[in-house]
């Protein structure tokens, strides 16, 4: 019987941890080995605990560093996933302070996308302990079809660059070439016997001891590697972080909607109860990992009931299944309406069984109503029915953006002396900050997607933005993000310009967005004023003041005030004055047409004007000036009042003083601080912030004295 050993390493990852761990190990300092899976890591089948590949690789440790200090914690469960390892990883493996976590889930998942989620989860939950362990992976399988949920791990082995080694490519070679038999080494196909088990664990310390060894070129790998074990030594950008812990997370973005890394199980210890009619908390304490019906809550009378407060836009509920036939049933509603029945009944011989069943999947986040009833309980059985706990997860959180800047001709310096900007310059004309716009950019600031560009968080990640159906398919009739966000400091006068609609930007410009744009004039001189419209009476009289540069007849200006709200519309001649700081709302489109430039020049030589184009577009007549401008400077105090509403958008000023909640139903809201400050679901907010409250997000929920200018499609 020869393994292939070498063929059992599938990802050598970024060793820095590990090899950390190795060098501790030799001069004899104290080290936490945990193990993290199901069953096989339980242990069962395996004739005593020291048979089981977990204590004999813990063996090699010890027998490895015999000066080390080592602690062993097995936190295997038997019939358990990866979605139970998220909510359980906190209490069950990380209160040890591990240095070196091994973490299998490769026959109790199967290999579908959430599957890929909640594995993700729990390896991102492990490598953000702050004790940075070691975390490496590997695959059991099933011994009579070689299959596991090693394509979908291994994806995420791979994104965050940990060691991982496979059963798949060594030991199930051997069962295909017949050189042994299946029940050599397993009864049941998918536990190890005590044989099993040592060749698992001699996989895995074969790659363990070639990392020590440094036998695999580790610096190679990690130079190729992306990942996270890696240093993020190069990421030099400056910080916007409003997490309130404070801790931006240095691990690459999720390659799933990693809605389960922040599970929480709740618990009699821990549980929000609402209501309880007939329900018993256990109180007995726990005495093991594996001591599984403890802590939970137990009927037997039908029409028992108990509900919880939790919050999350995934919730699970676990129960008992038992042999001890006839058990209760019971209904798990979640606000009102049934998401399952769980039968507590379990037409096997193999044990009592921990269920664990989905009642919301990537529903709206936040507050929920999770309530359990007994809708069936056997007469004259004392047979209770055992609720193990409720578990949530997946709060949306949101996207604080790093702003793009626009120098120009006519910028000032306001963005940087009012806003707080961290630009560079005496002609920053624009701060672009919700823009996934290619002429400047907006970067997510901090969390799971720091570093990442919002176009390509568009693409990589459309449930952010309410973009994905069940079936993974686009919802939303935009092929890239749809509106761009921008403060605009005009120290001088802008140019007179005009931009065309989506129709003419079509066929005339590439295929781009037209433009259609909104202000709301955050600060003003006295007698300032917008250009909006012209004083044209027909196209004749358009095409000739514009061509003989009649400016004086033609540029309609109008006066305005801090808080007036302007909807410019595609043909609409318009220009910013100097003085005047505003913030701009429009769609996701750079397509501007320029009439008249002051006869300017910028180095030298007098910018581009698009005189055809612009008559083209210019609506003629315009608009009246007192139907263009409306004032919102004095809005109500903790309310939403909408400004202006549009098939492009809905722009809305919220003024905050005190606290103020409100619901939202929109794929993802775009929120910018335009004064004070205070916190925005938890996070600290403050003037100059631009975010994008993701798709899920049930309700925003502020404090301070702020104002804020929200928009969404
Ligand atoms: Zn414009």
């Amino acid at each position: 019987m020869s393994i292939n050993y070498e063929a059992g390493i599938k990802n050598i990852g970024d060793t820095t941890a590990l090899k950390a761990a190795f060098e501790r190990a030799e001069k004899g300092e104290s080290l936490t080995i945990a193990f993290l899976g199901g069953s096989i890591t339980q242990g069962s089948l395996a004739s005593e605990p020291s048979k089981c590949y977990a204590a004999r690789v813990f063996a090699w440790w010890e027998k490895t560093f015999p000066k080390a200090r080592l602690t062993f914690v097995n936190a295997g469960i038997g019939a358990t996933d990866s979605q139970f390892g998220c909510a359980r990883a906190a209490e069950d493996v990380l209160s040890y302070n591990p240095d070196v976590i091994s973490v299998e889930y490769a026959v109790n998942d199967m290999s579908t996308p959430h599957y890929m989620e909640t594995y993700e989860g729990v390896v991102r939950k492990l490598l953000s302990a702050p004790n940075k362990p070691a975390v490496y992976t590997f695959y059991n399988v099933c011994y009579d079809n070689g299959s596991s949920a090693e394509l979908m791990h291994s994806r995420i082995a791979r994104h965050y660059n940990i060691p991982a080694f496979s059963m798949q490519s060594t030991i199930y070679p051997l069962l295909l070439s017949g050189e042994i038999e299946n029940r050599e080494i397993t009864p049941d196909d998918l536990h190890p016997n005590d044989i099993g088990h040592d060749m698992v664990a001699s996989v895995i310390t074969y790659g363990l001891d070639k990392i020590r060894k440094c036998e695999v070129c580790c610096k190679a790998e990690n130079s190729k590697a992306e990942g996270a074990q890696a240093s993020s030594g190069d990421d030099t950008s400056a910080s916007i972080c409003n997490d309130a812990s404070g801790s931006c997370n240095k691990l690459p973005a999720p390659l799933t909607a990693n809605a389960y890394e922040d599970s929480v199980r709740y618990r009699n210890k821990n549980a929000d109860i609402i209501s309880n009619e007939g329900w018993t908390a256990d109180t007995e304490p726990q005495n093991h990992i594996t001591d599984i019906f403890k802590n939970g809550w137990t009927a037997t009378k039908k029409g028992a009931k108990i509900a919880f407060k939790v919050s999350g836009s995934c919730i699970g509920v676990q129960y008992r299944r038992t042999i001890k036939l006839p058990a209760p049933v019971a209904v798990a509603k979640v606000d009102g309406k049934v998401a399952a029945t769980l039968d507590g009944n379990f037409d096997e011989t193999w044990g009592d069984k921990l269920c664990l069943d989905t009642l919301l999947d990537h529903g709206k986040g936040g507050e929920h109503i999770v309530e359990i009833e007994i809708v069936d309980a056997p007469e004259k059985s004392e047979l209770p029915f055992y609720l193990v706990s409720v578990i949530a997860s997946g709060n949306p959180k949101p996207l604080f953006l790093k702003p793009a800047f626009a120098h120009t001709i006519w910028g000032g310096t306001r963005l940087r002396e009012d806003y707080g900007y961290d630009e560079p310059g005496d002609d920053i004309g624009e701060c672009w900050g919700i823009s996934a716009h290619k002429n400047g950019e907006g970067i997510v600031a901090c969390g799971a997607y720091e570093g990442v560009k919002l176009s390509e968080l568009w693409n990589t990640h459309p449930e952010l933005f309410g973009n994905k159906a069940a079936d993974g398919s686009r919802v939303l009739p935009y092929d890239r993000f749809p509106l761009l966000t921008k403060i605009i400091d005009a120290k001088a006068d802008l140019s007179i310009q005009v931009h065309p609609d989506d129709e003419y930007a079509k066929v005339n410009e590439n295929g781009s967005f037209g433009k259609t744009e909104c202000w709301y004039v955050l600060d003003c001189p006295e007698n300032g004023t917008l250009v909006v419209g012209h004083n044209a009476k027909d196209k004749a009289e358009l095409s000739d003041m514009i061509k003989n540069g009649k400016w004086d007849k033609f540029i309609r200006e109008i006066p305005v005030k801090k808080g007036d709200f302007i909807q410019i519309d595609p043909g609409t001649v318009h220009a910013i004055k100097g003085g005047i700081l505003l913030l701009e709302t429009q769609q996701n489109s750079d397509i501007t047409y320029r009439v008249y430039d002051y006869d300017r020049l910028q180095n030298g030589k007098p910018r581009e004007l698009h005189i055809d184009k612009s008559i083209d577009v210019i609506t003629v007549p315009a608009k009246s000036a007192s139907d263009s401008i409306k004032s919102f400077a004095n809005t109500e105090a903790n309310a939403v009042t909408e400004m202006y509403s549009c098939k492009y958008y809905t722009v809305s000023k919220v003024s905050v003083d005190g606290e103020f909640n409100f619901a939202i139903d929109v794929p993802f809201l775009c929120v910018s601080v335009l004064s004070g400050e205070g916190q925005l679901n938890g996070y600290k907010v403050n003037k100059g912030n631009h975010l994008i409250l993701p798709a899920g997000t049930a309700k925003v929920e502020l404090k301070g004295k702020m104002e804020l200018i929200i928009s969404n499609v």
